[in-house]
């Protein structure tokens, strides 16, 4: 399947993202009023400045103590951000995150952002891949194809 098709059947059609000024703690309560696990960071008019993970948020409570969610997103941020194609399969999606150790990717077309995929995404379109293939295979096993 490729991540075009996967962004199809997203629920979260929309790019959810907050600006590289925004408090960590307003990220985070995008985070959990959208139940997703990454936002897009983004200047007006920009196509994208980083990323922010819960990951990102997690780590410097950890480390630092809850004043980080007073801190811009700018500071938490990944600002090398890797990104895949519309017509890249979900295999080599899930080998780029499986690499990168990172579980979103922004889809990037002709330099826009058209949508961001998550593990999640991707996995659930690999699971469907894959019980298509058993079934064909079943049908043919069985005679019927
Ligand atoms: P995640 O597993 O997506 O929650 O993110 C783990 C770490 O990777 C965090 O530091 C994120 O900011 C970073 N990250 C998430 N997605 C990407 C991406 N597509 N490219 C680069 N870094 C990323």
């Amino acid at each position: 399947m490729l991540v075009r098709d996967i962004l199809a059947t997203k629920q979260i059609g929309k790019i959810i993202s907050v600006a590289p000024g925004d408090k960590v703690s307003s990220a985070a309560k995008l985070l959990s009023e959208m139940r997703i696990g990454a936002v897009i960071v983004r200047e007006e008019g920009n196509e994208i400045d980083g990323i922010l993970s819960e990951r990102d948020i997690v780590r410097e409570l950890g480390r630092n103590g809850s004043g980080c969610l007073d801190n811009k997103v700018s500071k938490l941020m990944t600002s090398n951000v890797k990104s895949c194609s519309p017509m890249d399969t979900s295999q080599q999606v899930m080998q780029m995150m499986t690499d990168g150790r990172f579980r979103h990717m922004p889809v990037m077309e002709d330099g826009k952002l058209i949508g961001v995929v998550s593990i999640g995404d991707v996995v659930a379109a690999r699971i469907k891949e894959v019980q298509f293939e058993n079934d064909a295979m079943a049908e043919m096993l069985a005679g019927n194809i």
